[in-house]
């Protein structure tokens, strides 16, 4: 009789610990991904281990159904890595280990990759140009028009273009104006380089070389303003370390919209070295064939959003995370991980170099740099000589004077980039900012029913729509309040802006970029082609705009509606702030027209605004870091936030202090406040509650929250609860 072999298997199911199953005579190796009864249901998981024992009696195990033997299995780096995250972040290893798997890995079928395949014009079909398809053939039309636009376009592309593009293309093809490349094959192919190296500077010479001289894990901070050269580092870099043997690097970007821009440039400066990406505009398919590239080690270059950080890369050799300071490395449900923190934590199990990088880093990791724990670098100046920097300056609207929130100075500041045929930009702080129905009579300000927020005015569609949980209504004219017939909208939201200004200047061709108006996919790709073809004179914008994209023509940014950030009581919004207005100023001026920055403020002689004039991230970071060591918060502390929601915040509340008393119980070396209902009271309908809890070391602070989320999950209120760890909070 052959030996009983123990599978210990991940499941996705909110409890931490593996489940015992039999093999059922199957060979099985740890990695693989098995079927299991579960309950009365089929479940997918994932073996972790292969072993002789089992605490259960054999005869109460069940066999697994099926395993997906030809599969790749799963590394034990990877089990180690999401072990230790499930360990930090307080939750269950199974559904941690699941969740970072592509999804048609989590479903309970085989997952094979179809062959995928990326089309491009030829040049024949470059020569024979729009006007070559016959008029009535609108779907060639279209497809033709987007490749003119993109060097390259996917499947997943293609088919939200259209559901019926195969037939369409299949002509375009035939007549030889597109290729259709298998992306495997590409792969391999080494791309034609095109691009240029440019000449490192002084800085950059010194980054790489310091870079390059260390063995083993070190963390770098690349300190450097926008345009100063840090993705040229970054290639340089790559082109060293993947050059000396057959490693992987794993490169993080904050936001999906920036990663094919990345992407290009890396491909024409790195053609040598296969690269996938990885983030969640890619098809189910896509993204698996790509995670799969990248665990077989084909994929030299993996270049993804957030939840990349977990691919496993088994030659992996070097991590870098850009924007390293970006608020979207933190995922806010499910497993709240942070991306860069996880980056370290791999970098640093792994004995391998990892490079954030940032022009404005974010304090936790400032602080780490001028503390030694991480390299310093820093790019002084912007990378290419004639681009000089904006001349950045506060108008003062505290005694008011501004028309519909715009001052005379930023109108007049506009109305010269008009006629000289340059670019604006208006940047409003956030979306949170938009207008409200307002009643002028008793301050009556429409609200949600479901949250405690207001509802924001959409003029266009006529509706009022909660931007928290997404409940709308009509707008209404009387007042239910006071019954005053003449309500109206106030704030300056970027569609109230963008018809002040078309009535403002009604030559001005103005663009409007904000979640609604690029809600469409491609949407912002579209209009970001319209801006650098000089199509647009005006641009409208939320935080969207501020990241990473570079218009030549644009020598103008007006700011509005940042005061409020100053005063905020979130003790991160000062810090973000600043980042956001360095992000928007650089977007000012990049090419060899000198590029002027306005913002209105009823502060001027702020400490933020002062650093930010001259661009001086250092000092304003200082002084924010002293504030931060006066109060004990992060990174002089460490906090952890329980969050917990229900029908009734009376139960919200029984919860959170249980939890407070337990936990005080439970350490003395942790500071236990009171639960508090945070800002945004209700959400969804649900009341909410938050505990706060704060240490000076991390040690006795993941001792305690072990044991004290293993007390509340065995809570009476648990199941009526919905509660969550935070560790390492982002927003409260
Ligand atoms: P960052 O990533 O810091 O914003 P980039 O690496 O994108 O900066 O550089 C900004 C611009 O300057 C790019 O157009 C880049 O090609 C150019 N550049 C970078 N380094 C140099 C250099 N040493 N000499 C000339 N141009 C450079
Ligand atoms: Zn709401
Ligand atoms: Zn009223």
């Amino acid at each position: 009789m052959t030996r009983q072999h123990f599978l210990k298997i991940a499941l996705d199911v909110p409890l931490d610990r593996l489940f015992d199953y039999l093999d059922g005579g199957l060979e099985i190796a740890p990695g693989q991904r098995v079927v299991v009864p579960f309950g009365r249901r089929k479940q997918i998981g994932i073996v972790v281990e292969v072993s002789d024992h089992s605490d259960v009696p054999a005869d109460k195990l069940k066999s697994i159904l099926q395993a997906f033997s030809n599969e790749p299995p799963l590394d034990a780096e990877t089990f180690a890595l999401l072990r230790f995250c499930a360990d930090y972040y307080q939750y269950p290893y199974g559904q941690a280990l699941l969740s970072a798997l592509p999804t048609r890995l989590r479903q309970t079928e085989p997952a094979v990759s179809r062959k995928q395949h990326v089309y491009a014009l030829t040049d024949a079909g470059r020569a024979a140009g729009m006007e070559s398809i016959p008029l009535r053939k609108a779907l060639q039309w279209r497809l033709f028009a987007a490749l003119l636009q993109n060097a390259e376009l996917s499947e997943a592309a293609l088919a939200e273009l259209s559901s019926g593009w195969r037939k369409a293309m299949q002509v375009l093809t035939e007549c030889g104006w597109v290729q259709a490349t298998e992306v495997l094959a590409r792969l391999k192919n080494s791309i034609k380089a095109s691009a240029t190296e440019p000449e490192l500077n002084q800085d950059q010479i010194q980054a790489l070389q310091a870079m390059c001289e260390t063995q083993g894990f070190k963390p770098w901070l690349l300190h450097g303003i926008t345009g100063s050269g840090k993705t040229e580092v970054y290639i340089r870099l790559l082109q060293s370390v993947l050059a000396a043997n057959d490693g992987q690097a794993l490169v993080l970007v904050p936001e999906i919209n920036l990663t094919p821009q990345l992407e290009a440039r890396f491909r024409s400066r790195l053609p040598e070295f296969p690269m996938v990406s990885l983030h969640s505009n890619l098809s189910e398919s896509e993204r698996l064939l790509n995670w799969r590239l990248a665990q077989s080690g084909q994929a030299r270059i993996v270049i993804g959003t957030r939840l990349a950080v977990f691919t496993p890369m088994p030659e992996l050799r070097m991590v870098i995370v850009d924007e390293e300071h970006d608020g979207s490395y933190k995922q806010q449900d499910g497993m709240r991980y942070h991306a860069r923190d996880v980056a370290l934590m791999r970098a640093k199990r792994r004995n391998v170099p990892i490079v954030l990088g940032s022009a404005t880093p974010a304090l936790e990791t400032w602080h780490n740099a001028h503390t030694g724990k991480y390299g310093l670098l820093k790019l002084a100046d912007r990378a290419v000589l004639t681009a000089k920097l904006p001349n950045i300056r506060c108008i003062d609207v505290s005694k008011g004077g501004t028309q519909d929130g715009l001052s005379p100075i930023l109108v007049e500041a506009m109305r010269e980039r008009l006629t000289r045929g340059e670019q604006s930009l208006l940047f409003i702080n956030r979306r949170g900012y938009a207008p409200v129905l307002l009643c002028s009579a008793c301050n009556w300000i429409a609200p949600c029913s479901r949250c405690s927020s207001r509802l924001v005015v959409h003029l266009r569609q006529g509706r009022l729509r909660c931007h928290h949980c997404g409940h709308e209504e009509k707008i209404t004219r009387q007042c239910p309040s006071c019954g005053n017939p003449d309500l109206h909208p106030t704030g300056h939201g970027t569609q109230r802006l963008e018809a002040t200004l078309a009535a403002l200047f009604p030559e001005a061709r103005i663009l409007r970029v904000d979640r609604d108006s690029t809600r469409r996919k491609h949407a912002l790709t579209d209009m970001l082609t319209a801006v650098h073809a000089d199509e647009v004179d005006i641009l409208v914008g939320t935080q969207m705009l501020a990241k990473g994209h570079d218009f030549p023509n644009l020598t103008l940014v007006g700011v509005m509606d940042t005061d409020s950030a100053l005063f905020s009581p979130d003790f991160r919004a000062a810090e973000r702030l600043f980042a956001q207005l360095m992000q928007v100023a650089g977007r000012a001026g990049r090419a060899d027209k000198a590029g002027e920055v306005l913002i209105q403020t009823a502060f001027p002689d702020h400490a933020l605004f002062n650093a930010l004039r001259e661009q001086n991230y250092a000092a304003y970071a200082q002084q924010l870091l002293q504030e931060r060591r006066q109060t004990q918060f992060p990174p002089y502390a460490y906090m952890v936030l329980l969050r917990a929601e229900a029908n009734d915040y009376g139960m919200v509340q029984r919860f959170l202090t249980y939890a407070a008393d337990k936990a005080r119980e439970l350490s003395e070396k942790v500071t236990i406040y009171d639960p508090v209902r945070p800002q945004m009271e209700r959400l969804k309908g649900m009341e909410r509650g938050h505990l706060l809890i704060q240490a000076n070391s991390r040690p006795p602070l993941q001792r305690l929250l072990k044991t004290l989320v293993a007390n509340l999950s065995a809570h009476p209120l648990n199941a009526k609860i919905r509660w969550a760890v935070d560790v390492d909070p982002l927003e409260f």
